[in-house]
């Protein structure tokens, strides 16, 4: 039986406000222990809940960004459930009216394929604090610095048919998110983290499976592994003549498997209500087209600008608009050159791209800048060097950050383009393999690449291809 696989993503994105969601204590990381947390964040009896309206404005702005309806009335509503690091014994959400709903989100896979994601909706809600167990197991904190950051859950319809497609979509929200800047997007501080739905069904069946929610994925590498992890299990289970019970699922990323956490049989009942300490958050017409003028160029629509304008493919396009840094450095590049932009972007998404990544560092921290590399270009442009020893001189570049005309000289890398110099250097190896030459000359071609070879080792690499291409054929050829 072929089966087909079923996701749906819940992302939780932590806003990027300087203050919490309804209090006024900071949401920097890594503060001591409960030095971030005042009275409403500690739960206090008789204390208020008051809104912040950048995180409102964060959430328009997404909302706007995905083409989403944004309501112009919404409703916090208390979550009850017990948790050591849930102090009031309810979180606030939105339920039933969130600010955010039917938006699209338009992904492209590696293969070309694209495709529009559904988003049920995106609410504002507030963070839980968090359980520490250290000391051999022996004992058991509460820190209570995230209790109230602010989150916008952002709920996907259950449109991906594959891990990959699910990376996609999650890939392109926290691109989104990064360009809007309502997001830091760090997936190791938990900034932005998913959890996964996931069901399969016979191929062709039109009624959806039975699903798993894996839950608080923080790396798309997690999310990839622990969905084909999950429908290799259902499938199993399945075909074995079990059935899928629904249940939240944790995944253990040091054994590459997920485990049962709770089933729905005992699932909270949360007796969601509206919260009576906040109003219906209301917003204004002119509010909402405010946040609309000052949406900044949005991924898709620079990617358009870049295949169309630079001549890529939408897909390197698509590559290289992934973040805004990593644009405007592209696009310097280009203007630095003053043209050549399938070069500009072979370079920024292969030598430059792999550097970073061996690296572990984001492109504003590249210790080759975008005006450095057009530098280096510029010199494999006009022929001092060739394109392979060029990647010699980045690499230069990059552990000695000097410009490339400094490491070329340095290093005594200029192209020989001096015809005389080449042709020597060619006699010289025809001298030294007199075996190879009588067997090229008695019909032997694949010898041709060994006397390239040896020519260049000879020149050290340095001497122009081409001139060494077409002086070998002359010379090989015979007096
Ligand atoms: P709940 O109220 O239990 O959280 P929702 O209907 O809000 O359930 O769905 C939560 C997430 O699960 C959504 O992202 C949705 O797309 C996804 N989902 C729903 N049904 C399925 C299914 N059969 N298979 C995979 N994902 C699903
Ligand atoms: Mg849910």
């Amino acid at each position: 039986m072929e089966w087909e696989t079923v996701i749906g993503l819940e992302i939780h994105a932590q806003l990027a406000t300087r203050s919490k969601i309804f209090s006024g204590s900071s949401t920097a990381y890594g503060g001591a222990p409960n030095s971030q947390a005042n009275l409403v964040d500690l739960g206090y009896p008789g204390v208020l809940p008051v809104l912040n309206g950048e995180a409102v404005r964060m959430a328009v702005k997404f909302g706007l960004a995905i083409g989403a309806t944004v309501a112009r009335r919404s409703v916090f509503a208390r979550k009850n459930y017990f948790y050591p690091d849930l102090p009031k014994g309810y979180q606030i959400s939105q339920y039933e009216l969130p600010i955010v709903a039917n938006g699209r989100v338009g992904i492209l896979l590696e293969d070309g394929t694209r495709k529009s994601v559904g988003v049920t909706r995106a609410h504002l809600e507030e963070d839980a604090g968090k359980s520490l167990h250290e000391g051999l197991g022996r004992s058991s904190g509460i820190d209570l610095n995230r209790a109230g950051t602010p989150l916008l859950e952002i709920v996907s319809e259950p449109d991906m048919r594959s891990a990959r497609e699910a990376i996609a979509y999650m890939k392109k929200v926290h691109t989104l998110v990064r360009y809007l800047e309502v997001c830091d997007g760090n997936m190791q501080e938990g900034s932005f983290r998913c959890d996964a739905n996931v069901s399969v069904r016979p191929k062709g069946a039109r009624e959806f499976g039975t699903r798993c929610e894996i839950k608080n994925l923080n790396s798309f590498r997690f999310v990839e592994r622990a969905i084909n992890h999950e429908v290799e299990r259902q499938v199993e289970l399945i075909e074995g003549g079990g059935k899928v019970v629904q249940e939240t699922r944790l995944y253990d990323a040091d054994r590459g498997e997920t485990r049962p956490m709770r089933s729905k049989e005992e699932a909270n009942d949360y007796r969601y209500f509206p919260d009576p300490d906040l109003l219906p958050l209301v917003l204004d017409e002119a509010f909402v087209e405010g946040v609309r003028t000052g949406l900044p160029e949005l991924p898709d629509a620079k990617a358009a600008r870049f295949a169309s304008e630079h001549g890529l493919s939408e897909y390197d396009a698509g590559v290289l608009t992934a973040s805004r840094e990593m644009a405007s450095y592209y696009e310097t590049v280009v203007a630095g050159l003053g043209g050549e932009p399938k070069l500009a972007a072979n370079w920024v998404m292969g030598e430059l791209s792999g550097f970073l990544n061996r690296d572990g560092l984001e492109v504003g921290a590249s210790p080759v800048s975008a005006a450095a590399l057009a530098g280096l270009l510029k010199r494999v442009q006009d022929g001092t060097i060739s394109g392979k020893l060029a990647k010699d001189v980045f690499e230069a570049m990059w552990t000695e950050r000097k410009p490339a005309d400094e490491i070329i000289e340095a290093k005594g890398l200029r192209q020989i383009t001096d015809a005389g110099a080449i042709e020597k250097a060619i006699r010289d190896v025809m001298a030294a393999n007199p075996g190879q030459l009588a067997g090229y000359r008695s019909g032997k071609d694949k010898l041709f690449g060994f006397f390239v070879g040896q020519v260049m080792k000879a020149t050290g690499g340095k001497a122009n291809p081409a001139q060494v291409n077409d002086l070998l054929k002359k010379l090989l050829a015979g007096p």
